[in-house]
């Protein structure tokens, strides 16, 4: 079988409060790795996944309070989509209108139940009906009845006006098919259970998205272990374009590149996981994670930071 697909896809949002309540209350995921951004440790990195954080679960925001606001458009993910097991539409509609969280009608796409909607930030969000989403254990300490709840990413929208490289990269480095295509849409898929499909949205208008809150700052491919993922930034190379060196980010490793279309790609490896950096798996997400050059800095860190709980 094929498990290539999303590894996590990563966001910036407004305030981190306001972020975790969204996530976790309102859509019932788990915070499964609180710790800062390596590249401006006074802000926070926040993990969101299934139960048991696995790859293609993961939603990751970089919250700054101050950011203003995002412009979707060309030459960026436009969309984050979410699976739920088949029938679950109408009890999010509910939901989502009981808590004035703002969607739109459900439409029926590739032949799947998809119900829009939007965060706090303004990012478009989906949940889709997949019987896939079956496969994957419910998280029991969820706010949403394990019959309805996420379990993972669906997978995510690129608006493209450029996609032919970018297609290229996804067939021949990140493991996805092209498996139906529209006047208006592309899908590729993977064998996957979770992070299985992309849709590229073909636009003819020139990049136009502008970074903020409700930006999606990179989306992450999976690689099986570091092996792979130096086999697959070996292509990346291969293909002209400018891959990053490893970087070890303690969960996982990770190589960066831009792609021709506008958005920037990461692949990340399956292990160590979420799981690796915690006390225990009941622990995850608890206390604040440092990468250990960071550890000697751990008290002014955390007076710095804004406090953020989950209970
Ligand atoms: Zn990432």
């Amino acid at each position: 079988m094929n498990n290539k697909g999303i590894h996590h896809i990563s966001i910036i949002s407004g305030d981190p409060q306001v972020n975790a309540d969204f996530y976790v209350k309102t859509l019932g995921l788990r915070l499964v790795l609180k710790t800062v951004n390596q590249d401006d440790p006074g802000t926070y990195h926040l993990f969101y996944a299934n139960g048991e954080g696995q790859p293609g679960s993961s939603i990751t925001f970089f919250p700054w309070s101050m950011a203003i606001q995002a412009k979707p458009g060309t030459g960026t993910v436009s969309t984050v989509s979410f699976t739920v097991p088949e029938g679950s539409c109408d009890f999010w509609i509910d939901r989502f209108a009981g808590m004035d969280i703002k969607f739109d009608s459900p439409t029926d796409r590739f032949g799947k139940k998809v119900l829009p909607f939007y965060d706090p930030d303004g990012l478009k969000l989906e949940l889709v009906e997949d019987q896939k989403a079956a496969h994957i254990p419910a998280w029991q300490g969820s706010t949403v009845p394990a019959e309805h709840s996420i379990r993972g990413f669906w997978g995510s929208n690129l608006r493209l006006t450029d996609y032919s490289a970018t297609v290229n990269i996804l067939e021949q480095v990140m493991g996805f098919k092209t498996a139906e295509e529209n006047d208006h849409e592309l899908l590729l898929t993977t064998d996957s259970h979770l992070g299985h499909s992309i849709i590229i949205e073909k636009s003819d208008e020139p990049k136009s998205g502008t970074n903020g809150r409700g930006y999606v700052h990179h989306i992450a491919f999976r690689a099986n272990d570091e092996e792979d993922l130096k086999a697959m930034r070996k292509k990346v190379l291969e293909m002209g374009l400018s891959p990053t060196p490893l970087i070890d980010r303690h969960v996982f490793m990770s190589v960066y590149f831009q792609t021709p279309g506008g958005v920037l790609f990461e692949i990340a490896t399956d292990g160590p996981g979420y799981k690796s950096v915690a006390e225990s798996e009941e622990e995850m997400g608890k206390k604040l994670f440092l990468p250990p050059w960071l550890e000697s800095r751990r008290d002014m860190i955390e007076q710095r930071l804004q406090p953020v709980s989950v209970e």
